[in-house]
């Protein structure tokens, strides 16, 4: 099928309470890896792409891969833009054919993050294209915990923010850090439980997935968290496996091999969090 949007995916995630994973991806055996195991689980899926994704291998070849792959599959796949800093480079990804949008304001005061992610999403609306915004922000692997409860979302503000910006998902910052691989962090889940309260309609999401103990991440799920994103933990397993299979067979020149070497891991990972996720076998 064609590529899909996530409007429908979140919503029916809310409903079902599982989450959809949005794995990211830089070049075509990590979106291979991501699609091959979303098909083996029967999940719908969320190919996603950073700004510097985008930079290395190309908007218009990363929409010609996702695209392509979508077509001759049967799982729902949405090729997703993640952390967009600003308006262009969003309006740059619908032009160019994502089917899902993020405008990561948090950066910005209150206001100007609303003012912001307002000309977004109505732009984004008129070609019926969802937009997720982030409120509080997620920070990144190094920061001490002062900072990280500074940046939390305030529940209190997020009717506002999605009554003003018809926010279609929301990345909320309760505790989660980008770029980690412990598995240790314990998530705010009253916090989390606060913000569902506010707005029980909108499905949220969760940033820096990597780092977080894996129980945390179910209970987030329980309670309103309907896109996982999953970045640092799937770079490491597909680099870890590159460099050993080098080690280990250091005459070979193919990068068909080492590359499928890395592939094969992170295909393990994925499915593996997809199970986690409670989206294996979501679709029929
Ligand atoms: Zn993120």
């Amino acid at each position: 099928m064609s590529l899909v949007t996530s409007k429908h995916l979140l919503l029916n995630a809310l409903k079902g309470k599982y989450a959809v994973g949005a794995f990211n991806a830089n070049n075509l055996e990590m979106i291979q890896a991501i699609i091959e195991a979303a098909t083996i689980e029967k999940a719908p899926v969320i190919v996603q792409f950073s700004q510097g994704a985008i930079n290395y291998a190309g908007i218009f070849a990363i929409k010609s891969m996702v695209g392509a792959m979508a077509k001759y599959n049967s799982i729902p796949i949405v090729l997703h833009f993640d952390h967009g800093r600003t308006v262009e480079q969003n309006i740059k990804c619908l032009n160019s054919g994502f089917t899902s949008l993020m405008f990561d304001g948090s950066d910005l005061s209150f206001t100007e993050n609303i003012n912001q992610s307002k000309i977004l999403t109505q732009i984004a609306h008129f070609y019926k294209i969802p937009v997720e915004l982030e409120l509080g922000k997620v920070l990144y692997q190094g920061v001490d915990n002062n900072e990280i409860i500074n940046t939390l979302t305030n529940p209190y503000q997020v009717k506002e923010f999605i009554y003003k910006t018809k926010a279609d998902s929301l990345a909320v910052a309760v505790g989660s850090v980008h770029s980690q691989c412990s598995s240790e962090t314990q998530l705010d889940i009253d916090r989390l439980k606060e913000i569902s309260k506010e707005i029980p309609e909108v499905p949220l999401v969760l940033h820096g997935s990597s780092g977080v103990d894996e129980n945390s991440i179910r209970d987030a799920i329980a309670n309103g968290i309907c896109k996982v994103n999953v970045g640092t933990c799937l770079i490491k397993r597909f680099s870890e496996s590159v460099k050993n299979y080098i080690q280990l067979n250091p005459d070979v020149i193919d990068p068909r091999k080492y590359l499928n070497a890395g592939k094969e891991e992170m295909k393990d990972e994925v499915r593996k969090k997809i199970r986690l996720f409670g989206s294996s076998k979501i679709i029929k």
